[in-house]
């Protein structure tokens, strides 16, 4: 059996990683030469909307997946007419545009936060007197890690923040005083089964995540659950999906979705039964899902910018080392660790350190 993934970075390369054990082969398309995942399987080097290379795509693979949002519709409609596609495409339309996902999210009675769309500097004043100061103006497109966001404070802040956008469709959200950031990770077969992970507690800096910490036992696990089954259920999803939250004093409010495996599970590789890129492939493939139960407490660090030294982490007890094979820039995830243990004390001692590693390379 083949599995055919759109992109061929980090993500891509943990699915193939989860993959071999079950048999599985895999082939990506990607149009960067130097592919992490492409080391791992045959790569189609070449634009994600060349038909010739989509058609040698569908007809090589089995299913076919993708590790980004950003696929054009028309990319995902012509891979649909020759090929199984999970998840669905209306799941990808959905959430690479801020304004159907925010919309969708309402529909289906998830709380958000406030937020408008807007179309013109003119129309800020009504706006803003509507959702209140601060906000946040985010591109409704191509925005990941924090890139086309602007905070707007005071209105001095509206005309520099519109002009960035070049033109660019956007809409406008209140800054929520959120208390913490977490997101749920589920997954969905084709035969409709159903699991979700425990919360992953999310650490953020400059709109990019750092820290992702397994809850255990959170009295929010079960509201999360329910919006993300409303989700699922309404996309006929298959496959896993991230949902990202912020607690309020209320309870949660959904920030965005993720059609696809997601950073926030990457603690799931050791320190859960099954990880996500496991049943990722087994949802794909109508299998039964594994069990997401944690393993001890566990915590994913991101290296951002520069790797690590090998020998620093290796050198860490109950700590697991992911580099993605990718050379360091600014900004860029090139690498993350796991710790998985037993035991409280060692595990917050082990994290603070990793922490510490990671943002000392940190150059974003
Ligand atoms: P996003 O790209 O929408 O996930 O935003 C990146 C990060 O910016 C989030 O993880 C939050 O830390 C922060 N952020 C985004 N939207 C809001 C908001 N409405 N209120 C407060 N913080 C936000």
């Amino acid at each position: 059996m083949k599995v055919g993934i759109l992109g061929g970075g980090q993500l891509a390369r943990m699915i193939a990683l989860a993959g071999y054990p079950l048999g599985l082969e895999f082939i990506v398309l990607d149009p960067g030469e130097d592919a992490c995942a492409g080391l791992l399987c045959e790569q189609l080097l070449g634009a994600y909307d060349d038909q010739t290379l989509l058609a040698e795509l569908a007809a090589k693979a089995d299913v076919v997946t993708y590790e980004f949002e950003n696929v054009p519709a028309e990319v995902a409609a012509f891979l649909s007419a020759r090929t199984a596609v999970y998840p669905p495409p209306q799941a990808l339309a959905t959430a690479q545009d801020r304004l159907l996902e925010k919309d969708f999210f309402q529909q289906l009675g998830i709380p958000t936060p406030p937020y408008a769309d807007v179309t013109s500097l003119q129309q800020f004043t009504g706006v803003m007197a509507q959702i209140g100061w601060p906000a946040i103006l985010k591109t409704r497109r191509m925005g990941y890690d924090g890139k086309g966001q602007a905070v707007l404070r005071t209105p001095e802040d509206l005309a520099p923040a519109w002009q960035a956008l070049e033109g660019a469709p956007a809409i406008v959200e209140g800054f929520v005083a959120f208390k913490r950031e977490v997101s749920i990770i589920a997954a969905r077969s084709v035969s409709g089964e159903v699991a979700f992970y425990p919360l992953a507690q999310n650490l953020h800096n400059k709109g990019i995540l750092r820290v992702s910490e397994c809850c255990h036992g959170d009295a929010l696990q079960e509201q999360a659950e329910g919006y993300a089954r409303r989700l699922l259920e309404a996309l006929d999803y298959v496959g896993v999906l991230a949902l990202e939250l912020f607690e309020l004093d209320g309870g949660l409010v959904a920030n965005e979705f993720a059609p696809r495996v997601h950073n926030s599970g990457h603690w799931t590789i050791e320190g859960a039964q099954t990880s996500q890129f496991e049943n990722h492939l087994r949802a794909i493939l109508g299998w039964p899902l594994g069990d997401t139960r944690p393993e001890g407490f566990a915590a994913m660090v991101n290296f951002i910018g520069n790797n690590p030294k090998s020998e620093d982490i290796l050198a860490m007890p109950q700590t697991h080392l992911h580099l993605y094979h990718k050379a360091g820039r600014k900004g860029r995830k090139v690498a993350h660790a796991t710790v998985r243990t037993g035991d409280k004390a060692v595990y917050a001692s082990l994290i603070s350190q990793l922490a510490d590693l990671a943002s000392r390379l940190d150059d974003s």
